[in-house]
């Protein structure tokens, strides 16, 4: 079936630690392989005097510039610096996270020699315009289209936040879905076509940052979430966090050192260990070498399958009281799920395959879809489906989600009023009638919240408003309609009506907790343009350098091993090969007309003397420099 003409829909999977983009291609879905030929791709953003680097580049330099190597930013998203969750982060953070306006929490590093700030939300658009990139050089075409994938658990803040991520990144958000849904859309279009009968699926999602466990029911092409859970803080780098603790105290045991609050050794001891979990999910032991890891000592250790589990005992704990949680939420027993789907590189341990092997009486796992894809592989099947992309298969695939949180407002004696419970399909319009409480009120204040407390204030409050204007009556009487609406990306809107006296008002709430203005947005915008062409023309400047040095090096090489040039010649070439060497030492950050100009003059001399070896010889292929330009 036909797309937009040459404008392409893509699905991405906007991890915590990797990211991972998809898109319809050759008649089936296609994982897209980044410049590097890897599949998923770090979301990784770092800053350093001369340019900025994002995924691959810049996970692999971050040993050397902890300070300005930005990852995580999916923690921060949509949440407050002053956040308890978020201030737990920064601890452990090696970069720096600052309060902004509005107390929004700000990346703050340094860019060319400058003290720079950036959200959650703009770091987050760098490696969305980066997995674009990489989807338009794949595809060849252009890309403005994208359903974005955000965690089970992520609240109204959240979501907003990643759409506007979407936004600055000069993309077209047309859904944002929950992980898990995106899964059972891939194990759906799997294995849901080939079975008639209707089955119970539980999706395992454990991954860098977060874990969500989801209950669907999968009918042959419709999937319907019935019950999802998780935690935004669970994930496979709390377990590189706890084994970098044990080496560190360790560490001090045995050499008298303390490495903590030391970035670029903590670092190198993170690194080593994400690498030694991956091992331990294959061998039963693994040693950890670190040369010089602090003032000159090395760190020569091991660590086996049984301490790492050991470490982790209550996050893997966790994971199945969640997984309990789950059941319970979907009315759906242990014995009727038909099917348990691993995603995440997380679920690759096999700690917590045993668990939940055991805890389904022996089921095994379902592992034919892979688990760093499956979440890109689904986005990417609504991306199609939404966009007429695809086949009849993506087009028939239905899906109803349902919202993470109970969604309502405080009432008298700060009594949580639910209107939406939890799990309730989206998209809804859900509505209740209050009144007042005092004689002759003429205002109400509305609260909004999200959660599951019965006390409103330990709930997630989402917004205030007031309705003004209420015609003095006794208390009781004014019947006030207060209706939230979610719509299908989870973002939701609410409105309050004085119902019965002929005055109808109705108030839209924009949740303004840590969400970005328009103007904001679009300053971010044409930000996220000028460092897209300062990349471009750091490129450009680099390529112009290294022709440069190439041509110096070529000139050089040729005129050394060529006959027929006079001592004098070889001694100018050999001197004008050494001052440009100098010289590209002392201006690395001179710009492209610079590079350009001192290529002009090594020509200039190159050619003299070639054309004088033309002359006086009767040459026959001598030296040869490639033409650059
Ligand atoms: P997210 O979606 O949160 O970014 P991913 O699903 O990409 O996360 O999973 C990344 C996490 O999986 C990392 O913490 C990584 O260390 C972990 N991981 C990857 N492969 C393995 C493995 N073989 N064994 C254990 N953990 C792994
Ligand atoms: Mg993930």
């Amino acid at each position: 079936m036909a797309g937009n003409g040459n404008r392409r829909a893509i699905g991405i999977d906007l991890g915590t630690t990797y990211s991972c983009v998809a898109a319809w291609q050759h008649d089936r879905i296609e994982i897209i392989p980044n410049d590097q030929g890897n599949r998923t791709t770090p979301s990784y953003v770092a800053f350093t005097a001369e340019e900025r680097l994002i995924g691959d580049a810049a996970k692999n330099q971050v040993a050397n510039n902890p300070i300005n190597t930005v990852f995580d930013a999916k923690r921060l998203i949509g949440c407050k610096f002053s956040d308890a969750t978020v201030q737990r982060d920064i601890a452990y953070w090696p970069f720096k996270v600052i309060p902004g306006a509005g107390d929004k929490p700000m990346f703050a590093v340094t860019y060319k020699g400058e003290e720079k700030q950036f959200s959650a939300e703009e770091i987050s658009s760098m490696v969305l315009t980066k997995l674009k990139d990489i989807a338009e050089a794949y595809l060849g075409s252009t890309v403005t289209d994208v359903v974005i994938t955000v965690p089970a658990y992520f609240n109204d803040s959240q979501r907003q936040a990643t759409k506007d991520a979407g936004a600055i990144a000069g993309l077209n958000v047309m859904r944002i879905i929950n992980e898990p849904t995106a899964a059972a859309i891939a194990y759906g279009l799997d294995k849901g076509a080939t079975s008639s009968v209707a089955k119970n699926v539980l999706i395992f999602d454990l991954g860098g940052g977060t874990f969500d466990v989801t209950v669907a029911t999968i009918d042959g092409d419709s999937i319907e979430v019935k019950a999802t859970t998780g935690d935004t803080h669970l994930g496979g780098q709390d377990m590189d966090n706890r084994m970098v603790n044990h080496f560190v105290n360790e560490f001090k045991s045995k050499k008298g050192k303390d490495i903590s609050g030391h970035p670029r050794s903590i670092r190198r001891l993170k690194n080593a260990c994400e690498r030694a979990k991956r091992i331990l999910s294959s061998c039963l032991e693994t040693p950890i070498e670190i040369e010089l890891l602090f003032e000159g000592i090395d760190l020569f250790s091991s660590i086996s399958r049984a301490k790492f589990n050991d470490l982790n005992t209550d996050l893997f704990n966790k994971c199945m009281e969640l997984v309990e949680k789950c059941l319970c939420d979907a009315k759906v027993d242990k014995s009727s799920v038909d099917e348990v789907v691993l995603v995440g590189g997380s679920s690759r341990i096999l700690k917590v395959q045993e668990l939940l092997k055991e805890f389904f009486n022996g089921k095994e796992a379902c592992k034919t879809i892979n688990p760093d894809e499956a979440v890109a592989y689904g986005a990417a099947v609504l991306a199609a489906k939404l966009s007429g992309e695809g086949n009849e298969k993506v087009q028939n695939v239905v899906l109803s989600d349902v919202t993470p949180l109970s969604l309502g407002i405080a009432g008298v004696a700060d009594l949580m009023h639910v209107i939406i419970p939890r799990n309730t399909p989206i998209p809804t319009r859900m509505e209740k009638t209050f009144t007042t409480e005092k004689d002759n009120q003429t205002s109400v204040v509305i609260k909004v919240y999200e959660g599951e407390r019965s006390k409103a204030t330990d709930n997630n409050l989402l917004g205030v408003f007031n309705l003004l204007g209420i015609p003095a009556a006794p208390r009781g009487v004014p019947k006030i309609k207060e209706c939230i609406d979610i719509d299908a990306n989870g973002i939701m809107s609410v409105s309050a009506e004085l119902i019965g006296t002929g005055l109808k008002k109705k108030i839209i709430i924009t949740n303004n907790k840590g969400r970005l203005s328009k103007e904001e947005i679009k300053r971010m915008i044409e930000d996220a343009e000028k460092y897209k062409r300062e990349d471009k023309e750091f490129r450009k400047k680099a390529g112009m350098r290294s022709a440069l040095e190439n041509y110096a090096y070529d000139m050089r090489n040729n005129t050394r091993s060529a006959t027929g040039i006079e001592a004098a010649d070889k001694k100018e070439i050999e001197k004008a090969f050494e001052s440009t060497m100098i010289w590209l030492e002392s201006n690395k950050l001179a710009k492209v007309d610079a590079f350009k100009e001192k290529l002009k003059e090594l020509k200039l001399i190159y050619n003299r003397i070639v054309a004088k070896m033309h002359q006086s010889t009767v040459h026959s292929g001598g030296p040869s420099i490639a033409e650059v330009d």
